[in-house]
């Protein structure tokens, strides 16, 4: 049997492992690139592979493709391939179908890292043998082929759910839906949507479905479909669970969570992530973890010792009383909403980059209570400027050392400085990361 692979990144190379293993015949090709790591990868255990072209008779003779989830479904040689009858999937649904192990995966448009990362801290905490895999951690594939557990918790984008068919979670969270990636999806928000309900694809009566009802898009679309499962809904305000099994809401300051007979309760200032949306993270994750059986006095050490992750509301360092927080993963409006609403102190708040078609107007009320003043920090900062002008103070820069000698200028102690750019970095930075590590450095020489 011939397996074809296209991409050669983290989910391709895992996959060509287990392909290997597995006795297929594997092909890789990546029409750019290799990193380094993966070339080498690949060569220790002799798989055959291409870069910087795809040869296509090799690819049109694979009996199965799986294919990176950053290379769209639309493209013309994708489209041939299932043309021709070649299956094409992704890495999770080939690792999936080779292993028993359970499932808890997640899938939103924010919150996906946190959430994952924070369920795998809690069940490493109480002690269990977890893998995390899918955007982060190690692939899926590699692991299954190398050092196998008997749980994982998996992140999953839109992307690797279109590729996804007879794959089954055991848990699956929705965190909340907003437009995202609408590029990918023929500018159709509802079809953005139902690719994240793909998540509940296959599941039995017996999993459990956890989802964020505060979230709109979710409600909505739950009026349409039939949920398997059983469900547990999380939501920031009052007990609405309407005879579900499970949920989790807010008492006050307690963040509460049942499922069955089990309840959980704690105190929002003891989970070490704070602001709203991580109430929303930790409710999602406690809810799957008391699904799989983790102790109160676990939970709540989990909770309380999980680390704060790069790139999200992470703290940097206060100099001369000035707050410091990289936030470079909030890429969209909604993210950066919600880090404006978790903020306690006056903000001098840094944003820009390469606009998504975003509308800004969600954020005028929070921006007019909170923010002292916007830095711009893009190419072209114009629609920025246009869409706050008259609601905040405005200062245009056009790269990272203006923008610093901006905040320094403006901030005084007692604020925080936020960096939660609304926007992809595309513009002047490589990425995400790229712009937050250059931003944590500038702040560690002040
Ligand atoms: P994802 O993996 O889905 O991109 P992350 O956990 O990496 O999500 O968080 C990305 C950004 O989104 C964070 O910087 C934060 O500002 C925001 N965020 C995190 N969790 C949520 C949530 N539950 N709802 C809305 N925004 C969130």
């Amino acid at each position: 049997m011939k397996l074809v692979i296209l991409g050669g990144g983290e989910s391709g190379v895992g996959a060509a492992l287990l392909g290997q293993q597995l006795q297929y015949e594997v092909f890789l090709s990546d029409k750019g690139k290799l990193a380094d790591v993966y070339r080498q990868a690949l060569q220790t255990h002799r798989i055959d592979f291409e870069e910087g072209k795809h040869t296509e008779e090799r690819i049109f003779a694979a009996d199965l493709v799986v294919k990176s989830p950053g290379i769209p479904d639309t493209l013309p040689m994708i489209v041939a391939l299932r043309r021709q009858g070649i299956e094409v999937i992704s890495e999770i649904e080939f690792a999936g179908r080779h292993t028993d192990a359970r499932m808890v995966c997640i899938t939103g448009s924010n919150g996906k890292t946190t959430t994952t990362l924070l369920t795998h801290h809690i069940l490493k905490t109480a002690g269990m043998d977890v893998g995390l895999a899918g955007n982060v951690g190690r692939s899926l594939a590699a692991q299954v082929a190398e050092n196998a557990h008997p749980l994982y918790v998996v992140e999953l984008s839109s992307f690797q759910l279109d590729g996804m068919f007879r794959f089954r979670a055991d848990v699956a969270v929705l965190t909340n839906i907003t437009p995202d990636h609408l590029d990918r999806y023929d500018h159709k928000f509802e079809n953005y949507v139902a690719s994240k309900f793909r998540i509940l694809n296959n599941m039995r009566p017996q999993d459990l479905f956890v989802y964020g009802t505060d979230s709109e898009a979710v409600q909505q679309k739950l009026q349409t479909v039939k949920v398997v499962p059983q469900m547990a809904g999380f939501t920031y305000g009052e007990c609405r669970e309407k005879g579900q099994a499970g949920g989790a809401w807010m008492e006050g300051d307690e963040v509460v969570v049942r499922w069955e007979e089990k309840e959980f309760r704690i105190d929002r200032k003891e989970i070490s992530i704070q602001g709203r949306h991580n109430v929303y993270n930790a409710m999602a994750a406690v809810l799957a973890c008391l699904r799989l059986g983790v102790s109160s006095e676990k939970m709540a050490e989990g909770l309380r010792t999980f680390p704060q992750v790069e790139h999200r509301l992470e703290t940097v360092r206060v100099v001369d009383g000035v707050t410091y927080v990289n936030d470079s993963k909030a890429t969209n409006v909604d993210s950066a909403w919600y880090a404006l609403d978790s903020m306690t102190t006056p903000v001098v708040w840094i944003a820009g980059g390469t606009d998504k078609g975003n509308d800004y107007s969600v954020l005028f009320d929070l921006v007019r209570q909170k923010v002292k003043v916007l830095i711009c920090m893009g190419v072209d900062n114009r629609k920025l400027i246009d869409s706050f002008s008259g609601i905040c103070p405005v200062v245009d820069t056009h790269s990272l050392p203006e923008m610093m000698a901006a905040a320094r200028q403006y901030a005084t102690a007692g604020d925080t400085v936020l960096l939660s750019p609304c926007c992809a970095s595309f513009d002047l930075f490589k990425n995400y990361e790229n712009r937050g590590e250059l931003f944590k450095a500038a702040v560690k020489e002040l």
